[in-house]
């Protein structure tokens, strides 16, 4: 068996910690406007269509175009995400412990470096046989994970991503995660296996499923 878990909204209160971040730039007389004008917005960036984040350069551009202290901003945030443990949903560790190590896996979305230092320094990697970042379909690292005939489930909060999970691989059992703090949520159908609000539902609903086998 395998369980392939997503990080932001499903782990991870992503909410609060992006409320959170833009508090430091806040601090820094930096309003949302700009931070969202900015976010994206740099050189690296520039005519690609999959846009890379990366704090350093969404501060240094702020800083082309505003009169800040980029380094103190810079500095601060790397203060800030030395440490997202707090951020992780109370539910998850006790979700954890009841599967074996071995088939737990983190698949979060896109692999940057800013998301990669957000899942590690969140401590929760430990619990986990691997975490893998991909910029791709979810679907392609998890065909490449899985025996035949394995029982594979698939826990996500976006509903593409679920989706296509299923109709890439419709062996797999796919349960989509709206939690009430989380950002996305679908009320509508789709094709999908299971829906719940939080990780305590998707063990009920793997156990009953794993009883019925
Ligand atoms: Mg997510």
């Amino acid at each position: 068996m395998k369980i392939f878990i997503d990080f932001d909204d499903v782990l991870f209160d992503t909410r609060e910690f992006v409320i959170d971040y833009k508090k430091i730039f806040k601090s820094y007389g930096i309003n949302e406007k700009i931070y969202d004008k900015y976010y994206y917005n740099y050189p690296a960036n520039k005519n690609k269509s999959f846009k890379k984040y990366n704090s350093k350069m969404h501060v240094r551009e702020i800083g082309k175009n505003f009169p800040i202290n980029a380094r103190k901003i810079e500095k601060n945030i790397t203060n800030f995400i030395k440490n997202t443990r707090k951020y992780i949903f109370k539910d998850v560790y006790k979700f954890v412990n009841r599967f074996s190590k071995k088939d737990l896996y983190i698949i979060s979305f896109p692999k940057i470096g800013f998301q990669e230092t957000k899942i590690k320094n969140s401590g929760i990697n430990k619990y986990f046989e691997k975490s893998i970042s991909t910029s791709g379909l979810k679907s392609k690292i998890i065909k490449n994970l899985i025996k035949k005939n394995e029982i594979v489930y698939f826990i996500d909060d976006r509903l593409e991503s679920v989706e296509n999970v299923k109709k890439k691989i419709p062996s797999v059992v796919t349960i989509l995660l709206g939690r009430k703090e989380g950002r996305h949520k679908y009320s509508g159908k789709g094709n999908f296996d299971f829906r719940a609000v939080n990780l305590r539902e998707v063990f009920k609903i793997i156990n009953k499923n794993l009883c019925a086998e």
